[in-house]
């Protein structure tokens, strides 16, 4: 796109040697929708990517998220590019007008066949249902309809699990009786929970949004599932004690796996970790300074878009028509060696996981590139 000036279009200011390939921009004023539609990369096969719908979501985060989905399929080796859509609007509006608006966003990308929508912030397996139903392609859909409802059955949470087993080694622990704290008792924190404890770890601090739970001798994962699932707090336990949110960062555990939200460990309070091993459950939960820092203290810490890929995996192994068996099978070899891989090319190099995670990332892109006449 070039403007009247001559000059090229600051839509073009993200334009590397990855992507974007494609952003469009979709206005239909018969339903008031407002989208945006960023296809980052498909030199491996259509991008796969969430549909955010949030008020208050920009162009510039769009593109970000649409680059980390890259990543993360290119990691995980799988058949996809990345994407990310959103839709301006609020996702608490009123159940006919979500289903017009998110109906009227599928109609519009229908045509655009090389980005296939799955739930994010916002949507979720019914939303996808209706895109399906519209355009005949969506990934994490209900079960109905042959899709693997990911965060039901645990696929990021299990990711997670694996990611410990690859990783002990690397941190100096051992996952029988290693101490877990996990912050964010959702459909990740406590599928991880789980599968870390029936590998022997032992549960010490759980938080959710209500605030933090911890017990030195252990805390009962199934009791904490069960209340969660009534929809109360973890802090409603008639064991352990209870303590304010932030306080699951400073539990003295040897893995740590934040899996709530975005930025929560900074140069603030990094200084309060008393763990080993950190598992970024949740995306980009540690800001750069503070990844820089926990490197030089020796902890080792699992970047999310190699950690928390169980739920991607499963969503690819979804749309080619797999089982859930087939989608646990995939998880556990792909997490395994990419977090092996990561780990012995950061101590070989001298570098930090993250830095490692992205050389792999990029690589893979760039040599499936290669392999494309036009990506
Ligand atoms: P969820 O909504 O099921 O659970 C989030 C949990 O975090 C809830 O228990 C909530 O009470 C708690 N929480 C919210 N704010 C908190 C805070 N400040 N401190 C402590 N706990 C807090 O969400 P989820 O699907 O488990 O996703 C968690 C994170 O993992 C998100 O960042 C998401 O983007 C990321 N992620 C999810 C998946 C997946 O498969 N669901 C895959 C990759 C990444």
């Amino acid at each position: 796109m070039i403007s009247s000036g001559g000059q090229q279009s600051d839509v073009f200011r993200f334009a590397d040697e990855i992507g974007p390939k494609k952003i469009v921009a979709i206005y239909d004023p018969s339903c008031g929708l407002k989208a945006i539609l960023v296809v980052d990369n498909v030199a491996a096969g259509p991008s796969i990517g969430g549909t955010r719908m949030a008020p208050d979501v920009s162009l510039e985060e769009c593109f970000r998220l649409a680059r980390a989905m890259t990543m993360k399929n290119a990691a995980a080796s799988l058949p996809h590019g990345g994407g990310k859509s959103v839709i301006f609007a609020d996702p608490d509006m009123e159940p006919h007008a979500k289903e017009t608006l998110i109906r009227a966003f599928a109609r519009a990308v229908g045509e655009i066949t090389d980005y296939i929508p799955g739930p994010d912030m916002g949507t979720n397996e019914t939303a996808m249902a209706w895109v399906h139903d519209e355009i005949g392609r969506a990934v994490g859909l209900p079960r109905e309809i042959g899709g693997i409802p990911l965060d039901e059955i645990g696929a990021t949470g299990f990711g997670l699990a694996i990611a410990a087993e690859a990783a002990q080694d690397h941190a100096g622990i051992s996952l029988k009786g290693a101490r877990i704290a996990v912050q964010g008792y959702g459909a990740v924190g406590r599928h991880a929970a789980r599968s870390l404890a029936e590998r022997g770890a032992v549960l010490v601090g759980v938080s959710d949004s209500q605030g933090t739970l911890i017990g030195k001798d252990g805390l009962d994962h199934t009791a904490l599932e069960a209340l969660k699932a009534e929809g109360r707090s973890v802090t409603d336990a008639p064991f352990g004690t209870t303590a304010d949110r932030d306080a699951i960062i400073g539990v003295d555990c040897d893995i740590l796996i934040p899996a709530a939200r975005p930025d929560v460990l900074s140069s603030d309070n990094v200084d309060l970790l008393k763990t080993r091993l950190v598992l970024q459950g949740a995306n980009i939960p540690a800001t750069e300074e503070a990844e820089i820092q926990l490197h030089q203290r020796g902890v080792v810490s699992v970047p999310d878009f190699i950690a928390n890929a169980g739920g991607v995996i499963c969503a690819a192994v979804e749309y080619h028509g797999g089982t859930q068996s087939q989608a646990f099978s995939a998880i556990e070899d792909k997490v395994r060696d990419n977090t092996r891989t990561v780990l012995e090319r950061a101590r070989q190099n001298k570098i930090r996981p993250r830095e490692a995670a992205v050389a792999l990332a990029r690589e893979r892109v760039l040599s499936v590139q290669k392999l494309r006449r036009f990506a």
